[in-house]
């Protein structure tokens, strides 16, 4: 049998039972920053790029699996010894792949362009690249079950002579029940326990069919799982809203970008509740009259059974990827769009890697959130690899948010390709909520004890529980205290691994289930917990120091729980943060919320984003400071989003809405402007200080981090790869700033030091040029942990 296609390439070489004729490149997962060449036998060839192959890796030929990630390496003539792609110095016998995993290619062209593009700007390994664009239940194959079933073998038209000829009444309805669905090749085979259910008898009638070669029994591999988009929960659809002026006038804009089938980017500015989900919801039925598909991209958070409903009530062909799916329906929804069933992809940062083919739309909503970003390797930005996507498939990508980062605000001055859209009201015109600012200074020296919800706040939440409404209260720190503290001595209680104080969480374990309670003063009835590393510790009833008893400090969620139980206990309260709340459990919440079966609603940020619900005229923002007090020069900006986002939640509905801040600060200009709903000044003043400082959106950023276990290691380390950029840039003649070796802001993580290098450019290109010059010259030595981030929303 020949095993050599006639019109490969290679047609006139002698092919003999090992020969390899084909060399492919592999990247592999690990960190190593190269690729390597494979021979593939005849026998498995053509291969395509896309397919994982399993291979042997290393000294020990230890089988490892890796993306083919070119089919076009040149053969070498056989006289000439075979050498590996990167070294041209050392003759290299290259290996032969083991085994082809996959059938089809996980990734086409257009999504093997993005992982190099991802790889080259936020270098990082294209190995490491591929492997997070395919989801690990995909790659697991979740759900796949091998399942039994049966066809028939014989054609249309022998199907009657055949039933004559049956003597078994069992066996002919068999064979009509096969022939009536169509089961004549193993794409259509039904299951063996369908089948016996529809006859209603045992195996024995298929057997003797499959000994007569009327039928044929087959393994067929299908994928169990439960529907991904939650039934029986149906959303009141507003039936057929009529768009306001600036909503036709944003939709046209959006039409005549779509007619285009030309690459650019809309930032939709429009502040909460202005209508801009159903714009989105416009826009890509027009993309799908096209023949094309959408994804749109929210923060995990903002998944909520409510807005995948709100979607899925328009659109029929819809996908869901988000983290509260099980494996086998992650996979199933991968599935499902790989092979074309499903026209809308909605979904969390990663699905801006779903395999839609036919891309017209990529929308990204709250555009400005920070969990866009993976602080993984690689560290991707979702909302810039969603353009670059859109640039990759001709087609337009929206930006929506009501308080836009200062990086988009500036593209849409800056780049040709950008255009920014507004929609400055609330539609129907519904006043913005009333905000009112509380002063803690002077609350806090008139009330006994700590209270964390001032006079002013309680007294209008106790107007809205007697209305029947609705508050959300908002504390964006976890746990019970900030840090466990002994008054006379000053020792704080410190994680064993990292450079932080620990938080106090009463009663529960950070998985939530209920810990024995120690016995002594109630606040000892807990865990301290390390937010960084998760590890937890009893708390000492004693200070370890100087014996005195511990205080907690600080302001979290589960005090602020406490406090509603105590000061308004015939209210039903519930706490939303991670702690508290696992996957479908913050679904439920919200769900009974919104049908009134909670009255006040507390927790962290979580409760900022995109959730809408008319009855809610109260929101109190108990700490507006803390994001201020961010050892990050976006501290400002996170704030002013922060109370605007939080601020949006109140009077969505003709029932107006009042939101208090409270704060230590009150003269901050970020919270000033939030109060005022004052965006545009916000931003004046913002890009004033970013200017003078050279920090986005003027110049790029890039941090290395380093870390090891040992200090002095580390730091000489460190000390050689500045030396090292040092070299580059005088070499490259390139206009950058180096900032560093310092210490990272966390200076120790687990048990690891860490420190970093910040890298400052006027141009991206700049910060590109560097790196890949820095990746040629390979790792520093003695090895320790580096992480590169380019582009970076948290310098940590
Ligand atoms: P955003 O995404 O900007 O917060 P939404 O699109 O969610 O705003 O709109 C808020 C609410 O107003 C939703 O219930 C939506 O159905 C409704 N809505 C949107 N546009 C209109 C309109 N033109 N007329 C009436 N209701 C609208
Ligand atoms: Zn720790």
């Amino acid at each position: 049998m020949s095993k050599y296609r006639t019109d490969s390439l290679f047609e006139t070489e002698q092919a003999d039972e090992t020969a390899c004729h084909h060399i492919i490149r592999v990247a592999f997962e690990t960190a190593a920053d190269r690729e390597f060449d494979y021979l593939v036998p005849d026998e498995i060839w053509p291969m395509q790029v896309g397919q994982r192959v399993e291979t042997p890796f290393g000294k020990n030929n230890k089988p490892q699996i890796g993306f083919c990630v070119d089919t076009t390496s040149p053969r070498p003539a056989p006289s000439i010894p075979l050498r590996s792609a990167q070294d041209d110095r050392r003759p290299f016998k290259l290996k032969k792949i083991s085994r082809v995993i996959d059938k089809e290619p996980l990734l086409n062209s257009e999504l093997m362009e993005l992982a190099r593009w991802i790889s080259s700007y936020y270098v990082c390994p294209l190995g490491q690249v591929l492997a997070a664009m395919v989801p690990g239940a995909v790659k697991k194959a979740a759900g796949v079950r091998t399942q039994r079933c049966v066809y028939l073998t014989i054609s249309h038209g022998e199907i009657e002579d055949t039933i004559k000829q049956l003597r078994g009444k069992k066996q002919k309805q068999i064979v009509n029940f096969l022939q009536g669905r169509g089961a004549f090749s193993t794409e259509t085979a039904i299951g063996s326990q369908e089948v016996l259910e529809a006859a209603g008898c045992t195996n024995e009638p298929i057997k003797k069919l499959a000994e007569k070669q009327i039928v044929k029994i087959a393994e067929k591999t299908i994928l169990k799982s439960l529907p991904a988009i939650p039934k029986g929960m149906a959303i009141k659809t507003d039936g057929r809203i009529i768009l306001n002026e600036d909503q036709q006038r944003a939709l046209t804009h959006f039409k005549n970008q779509i007619d285009l089938r030309q690459f650019g980017v809309t930032l939709l500015h429009g502040v909460t509740d202005s209508g801009k989900t159903e714009l989105y919801i416009r826009a890509i039925e027009l993309v799908l009259k096209k023949g094309r598909g959408a994804i749109v991209l929210l923060p995990e958070i903002a998944l909520t059974a409510q807005t995948v409903q709100r979607f899925s009530a328009r659109f029929e062909k819809i996908a869901v990827m988000h983290s509260g799916l099980t494996a086998s329906q992650r996979n199933a929804q991968w599935q499902k769009i790989k092979a074309g069933q499903a026209d809308v992809v909605i979904g969390a940062r990663s699905a801006v890697f779903a395999p839609l083919p036919g891309i017209g739309l990529i929308i990204v909503d709250e555009e400005h959130e920070p969990s866009y970003k993976q602080d993984t390797a690689p560290r991707y930005n979702g909302r810039d690899v969603a353009i670059k996507r859109a640039q990759l498939a001709n087609s337009h990508c929206i930006l929506g948010s009501a308080t836009p980062s200062l990086e988009t605000l500036s593209n849409c001055q800056s780049k040709q390709y950008f255009s920014l859209v507004r929609l400055p009201k609330r539609v129907m015109d519904l006043p913005m909520p009333e905000m009112k600012l509380v002063d803690l200074r002077s609350s806090w020296g008139t009330q006994k004890g700590i209270n964390l919800i001032s006079e002013p706040l309680a007294e209008r939440l106790k107007e809205v529980l007697t209305k029947k409404e609705q508050a959300i209260l908002l504390l964006n720190r976890r746990g019970y205290s900030n840090f466990v503290f002994c008054p006379s001595c000053k020792h704080t209680l410190h994680c064993r691994n990292c450079d932080v104080t620990l938080t106090f969480h009463k009663s529960k374990t950070f998985s939530g289930e209920q810990m024995p309670t120690i016995t002594g003063k109630h606040l000892r009835h807990g865990y301290a917990i390390c937010h960084y590393c998760l590890s937890q510790t009893l708390v000492p009833e004693k200070c370890p120091v100087c014996g005195a008893g511990f205080a907690m400090i600080g302001l979290g969620s589960q005090r602020l729980e406490e406090e509603l139980a105590r000061r308004f206990p015939e209210a039903r309260t519930s706490r939303v943060d991670s702690d508290s709340m696992r996957g479908r459990d913050y679904y439920r919440v919200l769900k009974d919320f919104s049908d009134g079966r909670i009255d006040i609603l507390a927790g962290t940020q979580m409760l900022a984003k995109g959730l809408h619900f008319p009855n809610v005229t109260l929101v109190g923002i108990i700490s507006a400071d803390t994001s201020l007090y961010l050892p990050d020069f976006r501290a400002n900006e996170r704030t002013f989003q922060l109370i605007s986002q939080v601020a949006g939640r109140a009077g969505r509905s003709a029932k107006k809405g009042t939101v208090f801040v409270q704060t230590f600060l009150p003269d901050q200009p970020a919270i000033q402007f939030a109060l005022r709903g004052n965006f545009d000044s916000f931003v004046k003043e913002e890009l004033k200080h970013r200017k003078a400082c050279n920090l986005p959106p003027f110049w790029r950023l890039a941090a290395i981090v380093m870390r090891d276990r040992n200090f002095d290691k580390l730091e000489a380390v460190c000390k050689k790869m500045r030396e090292k950029i040092d070299r580059i840039i005088e070499c490259d003649g390139l206009n950058v700033v180096v900032r560093g070796p310092m210490p990272a802001v966390i200076s120790r993580i687990q048990r690891f030091h860490r420190m970093q290098i910040i890298i400052q450019a006027p141009q991206a290109e700049t910060i590109q040029q560097l790196f890949t010059s820095l990746r040629a010259t390979g790792p520093v030595r003695p090895k320790v942990m580096v992480a590169v981030d380019i582009d970076p929303v948290n310098l940590l």
